[in-house]
């Protein structure tokens, strides 16, 4: 697989390049040279396989000349070890579509898991590599799990220190060993900030073999795709026809690759492009003005992000493809109804969480007669438990996964979002 880089065209890497650079030259994102597709006739096909097989059908498209098949299985199987998305119904024409039950709650085990496989497969030197990575919640926990006592392997997690839930923190502050957390005191984009400037520091990043694990890492956002593929088998030829499909948006990392499920042949209707307060994209979409704010905090706080890495590639795959961006639709929820949408899923019966309460609400408030609807269940409500608990006014038991942890000490450093800090960490631990 060729890539590009979005910000320089000249420079041109292969896959095992592409993820192991995380970034290109200026920070620029690698976007796909050639843009699989899969025929209609394949469709069928591919969406009558199991879980396993056809990801690793679709992943294939991409990536077949430097993976077999046989091995790319193996990898895939590894990778998407847990239990599979389940589709919840919550009303007739609105389903859930649940991407949380992996090792650490969150549908970035997907992403996490299958990079963490590729950085193996590809590092046959066994070098030693550092991931370096930002989190606004979620991806820390993901990333610290699918890389936990791998060898060779250290891995230095960002994130804003008091603004992620404490549960969240504690599920991969705790753990020890080969991976090392820093509360920074600043916002999510002060971390990316940092992360960023560490790549650009060319000497830092060969002494100590710097490799990324954020969203904008290609072989994260590959593996995402495979689970549009699997909601889109779950649901009837009715269904099928106009799908709607909600997603609660932070680095845009997941509309992405949604996206690229429509690109290589998904008839997915219409994506939903849904934020919180931080709505630098519908704003943009809304009057073509990309001014992004300062980042405030809300409940959802994986999507606390004001400058949405991920842009650049969901504008350049619009480019490419010759859609129309006012196709795309999108909105953005406030704490207040946000509260209230987690209020109305529960009189359903259905206990949810902040991030895909957002997307709930979006849908149900923009779905057209005829549409069928889905919205990502991005995170375990359990790991928002003490938010969820006031909301609804109803306990929420927690999940084995965060038992066995919530006891332990956080092992986490703290420092200020001043690179020269970082970079003392990074050489000294
Ligand atoms: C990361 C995250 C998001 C945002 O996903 P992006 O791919 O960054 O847009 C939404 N919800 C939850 C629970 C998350 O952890």
């Amino acid at each position: 697989m060729r890539l590009y880089n979005l910000k320089d065209h000249s420079e041109q890497v292969n896959f095992e390049t592409a993820v192991k650079l995380g970034l290109g030259k200026k920070q620029g994102l690698f976007f796909p040279v050639e843009l699989p597709t899969i025929t209609p006739i394949e469709l069928p096909k591919i969406l009558e396989m199991d879980f396993i097989t056809r990801s690793t059908e679709i992943l294939s498209k991409f990536i077949y000349r430097e993976m077999s098949k046989e091995k790319l299985y193996e990898n895939v199987k590894q990778a998407f070890l847990f239990k599979h998305p389940l589709k919840i119904k919550i009303t007739e024409d609105i389903h859930c579509f649940e991407l949380f039950h992996g090792p650490t709650l969150a549908f970035k085990d997907f992403g996490a898991r299958f990079m963490a496989q590729m950085i193996l497969s590809l590092n046959k030197e066994h070098e030693s590599v550092t991931i370096l990575t930002a989190t606004s919640g979620d991806t820390g926990a993901a990333v610290a799990h699918a890389f936990y006592k791998m060898k060779n392997v250290r891995v230095i997690i960002l994130y804003p220190k008091g603004k992620i839930s404490e549960l969240q923190e504690k599920l991969f502050c705790t753990l020890g060993k080969n991976i090392k957390t820093v509360s920074i005191n600043g916002s999510f984009d002060d971390c990316q900030k940092l992360v960023k400037e560490a790549f650009n520091d060319k000497k830092l990043k060969e002494s100590i073999g710097l490799n990324s694990a954020n969203s904008i890492n290609i072989s994260r956002l590959l593996a995402q795709i495979c689970y549009y593929f699997e909601a889109f088998s779950l649901i009837s030829e009715q269904q099928r026809r106009n799908l709607v499909i909600a997603v609660p948006c932070g680095n845009f990392g997941n509309l992405t690759a949604g996206l690229l499920s429509k690109s290589l042949g998904l008839p997915i209707k219409s994506f939903i492009a849904c934020t919180n307060a931080n709505d630098t994209v519908p704003r943009f979409l809304d009057n073509g003005k990309w001014n992004p704010k300062k980042t405030v905090s809300t409940i959802s706080n994986a999507m606390d992000i004001s400058q949405p890495n991920n842009w650049p590639r969901i504008e350049e795959l619009f480019y490419r493809k010759k859609w129309d961006l006012k196709e795309l639709r999108f909105g953005s929820v406030s704490d207040t109804t946000t509260k209230e949408s987690l209020n109305e899923l529960f009189e359903l019966g259905y206990i949810s969480e902040p991030h895909a309460a957002i997307a709930y609400r979006l849908l149900r408030d923009q779905l057209k007669k005829n549409e069928f609807g889905l919205f990502l269940g991005t995170a375990h409500p359990a790991k928002f438990k003490n938010t969820i608990e006031k909301i609804l006014k109803t306990k929420i038991s927690l999940p084995n996964e965060l038992k066995d942890r919530i006891a332990l000490p956080l092992l986490s450093h703290n420092i200020d979002p001043i690179f020269s800090k970082l970079k003392t960490f990074l050489l000294e631990k």
